[in-house]
Formats: C-alpha cells, sequence, structure tokens
C-alpha cells in the first residue's frame, strides 16, 4: 500500500494505515469513509460520465459541502451523484455506501480509468472501484402541480430511506439562536438563487402526491424521516408536533405501515410526544447535537433558549416509556465538539465527553447515533474551521462500537442492517463498523 501524505497532513492513507494498526477491529473501510465524510470529495468530468444513470446529489435538507454552490461551477458540482460505494480495490473493499460532500480541493478524487469509476488519494494509484447511487424509478417525474418528487420526496441511504423535509427552513434564527454547525436557512437562500425548485413548506397533497408516485414505480424504500427545521411558535397556524404530525398522519392514513416512519423534532414535552407516536411514527430523534453541557448552550443557542438542555435530556428519557427502548434515537454532530472557539482542544478530552454521553442515554434505553460533521462554509462554524482530525473520528466510532457491546445493545432500528458490506447508513460509518450479528433493535 502506498503512503501518500496530504496537505494538512492528515486524512492521508499513511494515517489510515496507523489509525487501522491502532484501532484493528474497525474495518478499513469505515475509515476511508470517514476521511471522505469529513473532507469531502471531487469528481472528474470523465468519471461522472461512467455511470449512465444514477441518482444526483439532492440537496436533502442541508447543503453538506465544503464549498457553496456559487464557488464551484460546472458539471462537477451539477452532476455529482448523491452517494457512492466503494468495492475492490487495493484492500479488496467489502461494499461501503459514503455521502457525497463536495470539495473541489479535497484529496479524494473520483477518477476514471478504462472506463471505470475508481477512487484516488492525492493523484495516486486508484485504491477503489466506485459505484453511483442507483436512480429511484420515480426520479423524473412530477407532482400534479408541477413539482419534481425528487425535491419533494428524494431517496438516499442507497434506496432505504425517503427523506421528508417539509420545512426547509428554521425558526431559530441569526447567530443567537441557530445551532452554529447548520446551514439549514443559509442552504435554502444559495438554492433558491441557483435556481433549484425549493420550497419552504411542502403542502400535505404535494407529498402524498409523491409517496403515490414512489409507490407506483416500485421503489424499495423501507422508511421515511419527517424532518425540517425548527418551530419556536406556529407554522401554518400550527405548533411544531401539530404541524409535522399531519404529515404522518395523512401518510399512514393512506399507506398504513408500509414504511418505518420516522421524525425529527425538538425534544417536546410528554403530551407532543404521545400525539407523534399515536400518529404512526416509530423513532423519535430528538437531536442532542453535543453531550457536554456547557458546549451545548454554546453551539446551540436556540435549544437552551427555547427548551434547555436539562429539559432536553429529561425529555428524551422520559419519550422511552412512550416510544419503547431503543427507538429514541438521539443524533449527535460527531466532530463539532472539536471546533473552535468552543469546543475541546484535545481528542482524548472530546471522546471523554462523548463517552459520557453515550453511556448516559445507552444505559437509559437511548441509542444516539451521529452523523459526521461536514464543516459547511454557509455556517457560523464551518466557515472558520477544518472539519475534526480523522484520529478523532477513529476513536469515536471504536467508542461507539463498545459502549453499544458494552450495554447488551443490538443496533438502532430503522437503518437497515448493520455491518461492513450490508450497512447503507450514508453519512457516518457507524453502522458499517458495528458486528452484523448483533441485529437491530425490533420494531
Ligand atoms: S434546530 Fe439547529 S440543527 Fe436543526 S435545523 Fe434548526 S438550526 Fe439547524
Amino acid at each position: 500500500m502506498s503512503s501518500i501524505v496530504t496537505r494538512d497532513g492528515s486524512g492521508s492513507l499513511a494515517e489510515i494505515d496507523a489509525l487501522h494498526a491502532r484501532y484493528p477491529e474497525l474495518p478499513v473501510e469505515a475509515l476511508v469513509k470517514e476521511d471522505l465524510l469529513r473532507q469531502g470529495v471531487w469528481f472528474s468530468a470523465e468519471a461522472l460520465a461512467v455511470h449512465r444513470e444514477y441518482a444526483e446529489k439532492s440537496y436533502f435538507i442541508f447543503s453538506f459541502d465544503h464549498r457553496p454552490l456559487a464557488e464551484m461551477e460546472g458539471a462537477e458540482r451539477d452532476a455529482a451523484p448523491e452517494e457512492i460505494s466503494l468495492t475492490g480495490g487495493t484492500w479488496g473493499f467489502r461494499r461501503v455506501i459514503v455521502s457525497v460532500r463536495l470539495n473541489p480541493s479535497s484529496s479524494w478524487k473520483v477518477d476514471a480509468v478504462d472506463g471505470r469509476a475508481v477512487l484516488r488519494c492525492d493523484g495516486g494509484e486508484p485504491i477503489a472501484d466506485v459505484g453511483f447511487a442507483p436512480k429511484p424509478p420515480y426520479y423524473g417525474q412530477l407532482t400534479n402541480d408541477g413539482t419534481p418528487v425528487i425535491e419533494v420526496a428524494p431517496t438516499i441511504e442507497w434506496g432505504y430511506l425517503l427523506y421528508l423535509t417539509v420545512f426547509r427552513l428554521c425558526q431559530y434564527f441569526g447567530r443567537d439562536e441557530e445551532c452554529r454547525f447548520c446551514d439549514i436557512n443559509e442552504n435554502f437562500r444559495q438554492q433558491k438563487a441557483s435556481g433549484r425548485p425549493y420550497f419552504p413548506v411542502k403542502p400535505v397533497e404535494r407529498v402524498l402526491d409523491a409517496l403515490r408516485r414512489v409507490v407506483a414505480s416500485g421503489a424499495q424504500a423501507r422508511a421515511y424521516t419527517l424532518t425540517g427545521g425548527s418551530i419556536t411558535s406556529e407554522l401554518d397556524g400550527l405548533d411544531e408536533a401539530s404541524f409535522y404530525v399531519r404529515y404522518a398522519e395523512a401518510i399512514e392514513a393512506e399507506f398504513p405501515g408500509r414504511w418505518i416512519g420516522k421524525m425529527v423534532v425538538q425534544a417536546l414535552p410528554l403530551e407532543s410526544v404521545r400525539r407523534i407516536h399515536a400518529s404512526g411514527i416509530r423513532i423519535y430523534h430528538p437531536n442532542y447535537e453535543i453531550w457536554d453541557a456547557e458546549k451545548f448552550k454554546l453551539i446551540c443557542p436556540g435549544k437552551e433558549r427555547y427548551v434547555g438542555r436539562d429539559t432536553w435530556i429529561r425529555r428524551i428519557l422520559d419519550s422511552v416509556d412512550v416510544f419503547g427502548r431503543g427507538k429514541v434515537i438521539p443524533n449527535f454532530v460527531g466532530g463539532v465538539e472539536m471546533s473552535k472557539p468552543f469546543g475541546f482542544s484535545r481528542i482524548e478530552d472530546a471522546l471523554k465527553s462523548t463517552g459520557e454521553g453515550l453511556d448516559y442515554m445507552m444505559s437509559r434505553g437511548v441509542i444516539p447515533r451521529f452523523t459526521t460533521w461536514c464543516p459547511e462554509p454557509l455556517s457560523e462554524l464551518g466557515a472558520t474551521n477544518p472539519p475534526a482530525p480523522l484520529a478523532y473520528h477513529a476513536g469515536l466510532l471504536d467508542l461507539y462500537k463498545a459502549a453499544l457491546e458494552r450495554h447488551g445493545l443490538a443496533a438502532p432500528p430503522g437503518y437497515g442492517d448493520p455491518g461492513i458490506g450490508n450497512a447503507v447508513f450514508s453519512v457516518s460509518a457507524f453502522m458499517d463498523v458495528l458486528d452484523a450479528k448483533r441485529g437491530s433493535v425490533p420494531l
């Protein structure tokens, strides 16, 4: 294997090799995936011509890019796939699926060789073959009101998940409220400016129309996520629970139990959580983003202002009584706890804090999950920070795997099968590193 040092001395094949030796239980594919997620990837025009048909990047909620759209030009920006798979190559990769986060200056590039798409690091020898996300059979269709179905109900996770961002803005507004790593409001503005059909609120009937087309197309999605920004007052005359529940009720009335229903909203009072569950939603995601109490207040000022950290945590625990053990799955943003000026400066301190959070939650029937932080330049922290070190991400995968095993838990449900070669969750490698034999919490 070659050892190629990148510009900042991190994320290189040499570093991946060293981390693989340090954490032999982590598949090397997962380490490459984390580096692709934290650094981003770029495509040559030739690579984009290799696969005739694939799902293009839909910008399903945030930008998840390392550059604003306006600073990236041409087909390399507009024709990038939603996800890529890595197989074969130097290390004999078992299939691993990676969400595409564009970065023209990443060490990682997808190139074309002899009619195949391949992955290179810093222009070196190809290390894996690259597949592009399969195009769902309903892509290209329009709803009855003329909206592209891909805008209403894109599919991610290699066909597994319908991602229904029904409110594309967040009412946490401005510097004193928006989570400092989040670009949802700025991404909305840049997508509109680029001419993409992108609407603040999706009418319920448009969502149902799109889902009818999904079903008629034979698409094999297994789950849907209802999500969007927080609602601090009202939207369409409804509070947050009422706004999101009306979509779940409409979907479950027309397609009862067809998909696993998941919902991402704030940590809400128990009465609202009961209504969410009664609407047919089976997995609840009250995302806490960062465990450390002081950093939560600094990095998530809107969550602190409207709910407060202690109440947020208490509501997460209370909701286990409604949804059941293992079915409350709050997200945290893996890596943002190392961002300046509020984050930890030492990897071991960040992992210690996050590990305490995992033990606290897992010992109480909650299974957190994480997404790998992408420093989006239109967010406050993304504008001034590099990604977290790869060594942090390797340590986090090891920590998560050990915590799940220590607490005797199966993988969180609603993410497909765990294990390298099986996993489809694309914005973190946590499902890739779990033992396939652990299975998932039954629903
Ligand atoms: S709650 Fe925070 S992370 Fe979620 S959309 Fe609003 S600002 Fe972004």
